[in-house]
């Protein structure tokens, strides 16, 4: 068996792993990345190609056909994907919180009906806690869900912001089944609820479950934000996350144990755009002459490289630490928070210290960072913003440090 060292270092098969996915991401990702930003359209070809380098199973249990891969491998193949463009590494990532859903609390019949069909990417996740009232606080969600007398249970409201919200065949969402529970968080459970990829108006068995037209962003294009409107969905009592009796008014606590790992999978996204703005700073500083040398000559600029390098190696310790504890089996939800603050902000950071050593071509949309700039802000909202996650730190901190 591989021993790692050091918190940076990787066991072989890590090694051949991250390889193969950067190669990926400078043969076909990289190269295609503006195409897709510019069209906004989704990179199929790209999709089809993770399918087969089989990524969109690299957690999923081999016996569900996926590679078995713990948290750590995973997250250095989004830093990869990120690196590539962070869009690419969005549609992975909703698909990852699904299957980790289903893996850690669904039945052994939603295990085997959906997680080998997961792992090939023959259908993707999507999941749906925010609402269009409603992102922080998610206890204040407003949609729900009710039994009916023959025995399935309809979903009814409005939910926000779903990413691979038309792309996904299976969308996790969170909504009320006891709209009078105190506290709110009782009341809630978590639906498997099944479309068809790419459908706008399902109809038959998915009827009432419509995804309007995309929502136009600033940056992380190709890869779909929507809404998603339940109006009179019926969802059968097998597709309860971890089944009837045992996961009606488990959701929310289902849906915060699946964000914590998110969190790292965020973190890994910071790092990887991070690390992109610096490669692109390293190079545009060495190439560009100001004052008869080397802007990269310049103090100024080499003290901007400097802090990018810094900052990113501390967020990729940070990250690796947060996976490394989450796969040993020991608490991590702490580390897991601070990761996800740090890296998140140093990708923000970093993207605009590049941007600037850009100059004015950094404006230009002939530059790559002009896309990064555009990306780099969602990374400090998603998954619960910083604002958010501050909150989580110092609550953890207290808990851990109660006098
Ligand atoms: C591109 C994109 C993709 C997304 N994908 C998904 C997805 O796939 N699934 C999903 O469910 N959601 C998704 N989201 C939604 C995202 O999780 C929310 O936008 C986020 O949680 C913030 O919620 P909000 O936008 O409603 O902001 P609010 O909750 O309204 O917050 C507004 C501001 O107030 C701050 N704030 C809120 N409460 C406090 C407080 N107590 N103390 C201090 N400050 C506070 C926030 O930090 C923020 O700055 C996505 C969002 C975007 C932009």
């Amino acid at each position: 068996m591989a021993v790692v060292s050091a918190y940076s270092d990787k066991t072989d098969e890590q090694k051949a792993i991250t390889e193969m996915v950067r190669q990926f991401a400078d043969e076909q990702i990289l190269p295609n990345a503006e195409h897709y930003d510019h069209e906004d359209e989704y990179p199929e070809p790209i999709v089809e190609q993770m399918k087969e380098l089989g990524l969109f199973g690299v957690t999923i249990p081999e016996e569900y056909g996926g590679m078995g891969l713990d948290l750590t491998t995973y997250t250095m193949i989004v830093e990869e994907l990120s690196r590539g463009w962070i869009s690419i590494s969005g549609i992975v990532n909703t698909h990852f919180i699904g299957s980790y859903l289903l893996m850690k609390f669904g039945t052994e019949d939603q295990k085997q009906r959906f997680l080998p069909r997961m792992a090939t990417g023959e259908i993707r996740a999507s999941f749906s806690l925010s609402e269009p009232e409603v992102g922080s606080d998610v206890q204040g969600i407003k949609s729900t869900a009710r039994k009916l007398d023959d025995g399935a249970w309809e979903i009814n409201g409005q939910k926000m912001w779903v990413t691979n919200g038309l792309m996904s065949g299976l969308c996790f969402v969170l909504v009320k089944t006891d709209t009078t529970a105190d506290p709110a968080y009782k009341g809630m459970t978590c639906f498997i609820a099944e479309k068809e990829p790419g459908v706008g108006e399902n109809t038959g068995e998915w009827a009432g479950f419509t995804v309007p037209p995309k929502i136009k962003k600033m940056g992380y294009k190709g890869v779909e934000s929507t809404e998603l409107i339940f109006d009179g969905y019926r969802c059968p009592a097998q597709n309860i996350l971890g089944g009837e009796e045992d996961g009606v008014g488990q959701g929310f606590v289902q849906m915060m144990d699946a964000l914590e790992v998110g969190r790292v999978n965020v973190a890994a996204r910071g790092v990887g755009i991070a690390q992109r703005a610096l490669e692109l700073a390293l190079r545009y500083a060495q190439e560009r002459k100001t004052f008869g040398r080397q802007i990269a000559q310049h103090q100024a600029i080499q003290f901007k490289l400097a802090d990018m390098a810094t900052q990113i190696d501390a967020a990729r310790l940070m990250t690796l630490r947060a996976a490394r504890m989450k796969d040993a089996g020991e608490r991590s939800d702490l580390e897991a928070g601070m990761a996800k603050l740090f890296a998140s902000e140093t990708g923000k950071e970093c993207v605009e210290q590049s941007f600037r050593i850009h100059g004015g071509y950094g404006y230009s949309k002939e530059y790559e960072i002009e896309r990064l700039y555009r990306d780099a802000p969602l990374l400090l909202i998603g998954e619960g913003t910083s604002e958010i996650q501050r909150m989580v730190i110092g609550k953890k901190l207290l808990a851990r440090h109660k006098i």
